[in-house]
């Protein structure tokens, strides 16, 4: 994850109709959960987006734009944009279980914009615990 500039988190639109998203970012200030591996000394842009509502479709538009925005005003190149999908939509969770439309999510931010793609975001250790209990699925 060196090689990358720009980290772009997508996070499930129902579930941050009451979250403030405030664990992803800390994790990514931490550089804890899915985001350890990014050096703690190198500056990265990073932007928090939805996926719009169900069924997600509206990921695709939206990381078309940034990719665009981000080549016409900055120059830069896709290949140095990541993009976490939010571990609200990887895990079951406190909120819910995973998407349902996770690999549709997939298919749009891999196949289609050829993106590249992390799962997870923030891991909750309450939440790992009762996932190795089996309470929850994945
Ligand atoms: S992973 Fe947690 S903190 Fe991040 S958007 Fe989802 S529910 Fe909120
Ligand atoms: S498509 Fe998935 S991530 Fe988006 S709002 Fe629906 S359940 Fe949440």
């Amino acid at each position: 994850m060196k090689e990358k500039s720009y980290i772009v988190v997508i996070q499930c639109d129902i579930v941050m109709q009451r979250c403030s998203g405030y664990l992803c970012e800390h994790a990514f200030n931490e550089r804890k959960g899915s985001f350890a591996s990014y050096p703690k000394d190198k500056p990265y842009r990073t932007i928090y987006m939805t996926c719009g509502g169900c069924c997600g479709r509206a990921v695709h538009r939206k990381l078309d734009d940034l990719i665009r925005m981000f080549k016409k005003a900055e120059g830069v190149k896709k290949d140095k944009i990541v993009v976490h999908l939010a571990s609200c939509i990887t895990k079951d969770n406190y909120h819910a279980p995973p998407c349902p439309h996770l690999d549709y999510l997939k298919r749009l931010i891999e196949g289609k914009l050829s993106l590249d793609l992390v799962e997870d975001t923030y891991i909750s250790k309450t939440s790992a615990k009762l996932r190795e209990k089996g309470v929850y699925e994945k």
